[in-house]
């Protein structure tokens, strides 16, 4: 079997590609090199989806039984203009699927996202209403559509939750630059004495913070490994990965502040513009159908992994650069 991961570089992808044991060849793909700590050494492709005529012919090239469709805009940052989105987002899965589509490759797992959804009071299901508020869940959701409209394509979208966490043993993890997301953000901060920002504290929420649906990175990879063999059925999939259960942006600072036995500054700023009070899933169809549950998902233990990821980088002088502050 042939497996092409686009996004080879980003978060899910470096962490993917050394979790990733099957039997076959694995291609990677990324417009960015892949970061020096990842074991992705050959059979990159260095190729910018929005170029049509490359896309085209690495697809000639590899001839993949799946790809496995990672690359995307995720972080939310007022720098970042919708153009951004759209292209990343959209024009590039549009240009993969041609390509796809041109060379019969026909396969395709899809990372998307919680954020596709409305907030709900109860456990979002696959089939809730749609209605995403930020430029990333629209065009994550735009782009789920172009997937689903191809009829030679089997598809397994991915919707992912709050992905957190990193690969302990080979000291792989999330750096995006800059940061925007809470638990990195949250855990660099604490370990280097530093006070965290949090977006609101008068939600309607037990107690006034955000909740989110927070899975473990390793849960995320052995989701899409699971995929990649449930196209043996030969059948299409849309599934929630998370865990399943809630964690306030306050409850997770307190688990972190017992964890590292330090006392975590928090300074409450105003609302985060498209923030939804609370995004947690139901997981009940990606048990029963793809066979799969989260195994590491609880927070203690993202957290840990976490600490472990940034002390990683703290000893070898690699700086962290935050956006946490809402525009
Ligand atoms: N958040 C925060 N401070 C930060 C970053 C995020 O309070 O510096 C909050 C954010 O408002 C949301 C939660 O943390 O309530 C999770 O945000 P994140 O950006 O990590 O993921 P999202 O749910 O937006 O995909």
């Amino acid at each position: 079997m042939k497996i092409l991961i686009t996004g080879c570089s980003g978060y899910i992808g470096s962490c993917l590609s050394n979790y990733l044991k099957i039997k076959g060849k694995i291609y990677f793909l990324d417009k960015d090199r892949p970061k020096s700590f990842t074991n992705i050494k050959k059979n990159f492709f260095k190729c910018n989806l929005n170029n049509l005529k490359n896309t085209e012919r690495v697809i000639k090239k590899i001839r993949p039984d799946v790809v496995i469709h990672l690359a995307a805009k995720s972080t939310v940052n007022h720098k970042i203009k919708k153009s951004s989105y759209i292209l990343n987002n959209i024009k590039a899965t549009k240009n993969l699927i041609k390509a796809m589509n041109k060379f019969d490759v026909n396969k395709i797992i899809f990372s998307s996202t919680a954020a596709v959804y409305n907030e709900n009071k109860k456990l979002i299901k696959e089939n809730d209403y749609l209605k995403p508020i930020s430029n990333y869940g629209k065009t994550k959701l735009f782009a789920e559509k172009e997937i689903i409209k191809n009829k030679k394509i089997n598809y397994i979208i991915l919707r992912f939750f709050n992905v957190a966490g990193s690969l302990t043993n080979s000291s792989i993890g999330e750096f995006h630059n800059p940061e925007t997301h809470l638990i990195p953000i949250s855990v660099f901060s604490a370990l280097k004495n530093k006070s965290i920002n949090i977006f609101g504290s008068n939600y309607k929420t037990s107690d006034g913070t955000c909740i989110r649906d927070y899975v473990h990175v390793k849960d995320i990879c052995s989701a899409i490994e699971k995929s990649i063999f449930y196209f043996k059925k030969k059948k299409s999939l849309v599934v929630n990965i998370g865990s399943g259960k809630g964690t306030s942006n306050r409850r997770m600072l307190v688990t972190l502040s017992k964890i590292t036995k330090k006392k975590v500054k928090i300074s409450f700023l105003k609302k985060r513009k498209g923030d939804q009070a609370i995004l947690v899933c139901s997981i009940d169809k990606a048990k029963k159908i793809l066979k799969w549950k989260p195994r590491y998902s609880k927070i203690e233990n993202i957290l840990k992994d976490e600490i472990s990821w940034s002390n990683f980088l703290i000893k070898k002088n690699i700086n962290r650069k935050f956006l946490s502050v809402q525009k």
